[in-house]
Parts: structure tokens; sequence; C-alpha cells
């Protein structure tokens, strides 16, 4: 398992979020080069992180900083499987590690919300990212229906514990919430290589 890959970004995060006086633009720009490295080879992921359920996607905790100012996390679709439409509060940067995901972002208006721009796939390698000053409203789905697919998340707070919204696309009514996680264990990001 070659945790040294997960292990060296969050060293790199970590030595990020340490320095003072970064704007968005440039934490946006760092973490982005930091998640690219991350999700370039597929092969560092535990295995008990990359299960689907068969009804939910899985939000799996792999890093949560002691400060909640970044977590890391694995987002596991089945097939088939979408959010609602949500936002995010703080800065966030997707990497697509297995698979492919849509990304439809929206935007909020008088009567409600409509699409900002077409919906966006992502490809293994590739990267996205929501904030509230860049756009932090959007709809995620499995680009398949037959297949896992699986992303890594980066964002600027511990999002599993953040309160944040959930819209009807429809209406645009919005509805809070806190996501968790799913998994009850962080990975050993110290076990021997095997
Ligand atoms: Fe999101």
């Amino acid at each position: 398992m070659a945790h040294e890959r997960l292990l060296g970004a969050i060293a790199a995060l970590s030595e990020m979020v340490e320095r003072s006086g970064l704007d968005e633009p440039r934490i946006l720009s760092e973490a982005r080069d930091v998640m690219a490295d991350l999700v370039a080879v597929d092969d560092w992921l535990p295995e008990e992180l990359a299960r689907p359920h068969p009804e939910y996607y899985r939000q799996y905790l792999l890093y949560g900083d002691p400060r909640d100012r970044f977590s890391l996390v694995s987002f596991v679709w089945g097939p088939g499987q979408k959010t609602p439409v949500h936002d995010h509060t703080v800065w966030g940067v997707i990497g697509m590690l297995r698979g492919s995901e849509c990304d439809q972002p929206y935007r909020q208006t008088a009567g409600g919300l409509e699409p900002a721009g077409p919906e966006k796939t992502l490809a293994p390698g590739e990267l996205a990212c929501v904030s509230p000053s860049i756009g932090d409203i959007h709809r995620v789905r499995n680009a398949y229906d037959d297949r896992v697919s699986i992303s890594i998340h980066l964002y600027g707070g511990n999002i599993g514990r953040i309160r944040r919204s959930v819209y009807s696309a429809d209406t645009g009514q919005r509805k809070e919430f806190v996501s968790g996680y799913s998994n009850t264990m962080v990975p050993n990001l110290w076990a021997p290589p095997g």
C-alpha cells in the first residue's frame, strides 16, 4: 500500500496552512498542485476507503487537520449515484482518481437557482475547485451507471462537521445539513508498505 503518496500530500497541505498571509487564489493554486500529484497515480487508496454502498455515495475521511484547517475525503460513487444540490461554505479542490464524475454548477437567482454554465465531466487526474468566491453550489454525479467512480476532495475546513446547505433544484429552497463521514476509523498512514 503506497501510503507515502497520501502522507506526502498531507505533509505539503499542513505546511501550506501553517504559512500565514496566503490569500484564497494562492491557496487554491498550491492545493491544486498537491491534489494533481495525489490523483496522478491510483495506487494508494486503501480498499476499505474505496468501497461503494449499494444505495448511497460514501464520504470517507482520510485525514482531518487537528485544527480544522483542512480535511481530505475519498468520495466513492456507486453506479448512478448523485448528490443533492449543495454548497460547501469553504474552498475545496476535487481530484478525480478513478472513473469519472459530472459536475453541474448552479447560481442563486431572485427566483431560486439556475445552472451556472454547462455540466463538466472530470476524467482521472483532472481537478475542479469550489468556494463561495468562485462558485460554491453544485450537483455532482457518477458519470457511469455501471461502475464505481472515486474522487478525492480537499476542503479548507473539516467538511464533515460544517453546517451547510442542500437546495431544492426547482425552488432554490435551502435546508441545513452536516454531511458527517461514512467511516469511524481513519487509515493508518504509517503502516509498512506491503
Ligand atoms: Fe460538493
